[in-house]
């Protein structure tokens, strides 16, 4: 049994499992730090969808950027040379990786054991956190990988936003860190940017200062703007950019 024990650790979190697992759950967790640790680790994760398009980063994950991008101001300027500042992944993001799958697989009735789902409701939140992990591994590829580059720039009235990117990902990470809410009840929004236009990748909620956003295929896009918007963001920027960052 407890070889299947630890590959019911996703949907224990997701309340997915009979009340048998459970308790076969309950009982291994108590022995096996891994799994506890698991346990925690997705229950963060799951918290954290309920914040729609936007995430505030996990505080580890957040920890990393902000070495990554210490680690780069001290051998400036920024270039695609820099070398990678985030270690190599240890037993802890294997184990991420493994709860990902086993969630994938309970989402997808491929495990060997029988999840009995019960409604739609967890249905849904298995492929939210499905993606959500995806999310997770790709940011943590993009500010681990050899090719990443780091670009930054001040916002009007405080703070900066630093664009993280990775050709080989095909992807990069937009971290905006406002040193205030915009004035008048407005919200920061994110934007790429291409010859066609400018593209939201997603508006603040009112009163948030910092967000981190993974955008696939972001190498393809000329820049990133920030932009204060009335709150639930605008279909094209309102107002001039709050702050700039060219990609080439
Ligand atoms: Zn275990």
């Amino acid at each position: 049994m407890t070889a299947d024990v630890h590959t019911m650790v996703g949907a224990y979190v997701l309340d997915a499992v009979t009340d048998l697992e459970r308790a076969a759950v309950d009982r291994h967790l108590r022995d096996c730090e891994a799994c506890r640790t698991e346990v925690d680790e997705l229950r963060e994760t799951t918290a954290r969808l309920a914040d729609g398009a936007w995430s505030v980063p996990p505080p580890r994950l957040r920890d990393n950027v902000l070495s990554a991008i210490t680690t780069t101001r001290q051998t400036a300027p920024i270039s695609p040379a820099a070398p990678s500042p985030v270690p190599a992944p240890g037993r802890s993001r294997l184990r991420l990786v493994s709860a990902a799958a086993a969630v994938v697989l309970a989402a997808s009735g491929a495990a060997t054991a029988v999840y009995v789902i019960q409604d739609q409701r967890v249905r849904t939140e298995q492929a939210n956190v499905a993606a959500a992990r995806a999310d997770e591994a790709l940011t943590r590829a993009v500010l681990g990988s050899p090719d990443l580059v780091l670009r930054e720039d001040d916002v009007t009235g405080g703070g900066r936003v630093t664009v993280a990117s990775s050709e080989l990902q095909n992807a990069g990470v937009i971290m905006l860190a406002a040193a205030s809410t915009p004035a008048g009840d407005k919200v920061y929004q994110l934007w790429t940017i291409t010859p066609a236009g400018a593209t939201s990748q997603g508006a603040l909620p009112p009163g948030q200062t910092a967000a981190m956003k993974l955008v696939r295929g972001l190498p393809q896009s000329t820049g990133v703007g920030v932009t204060v918007e009335p709150p639930g963001g605008s279909p094209q920027p309102t107002s001039p950019l709050s702050a700039e960052v060219p990609l080439i």
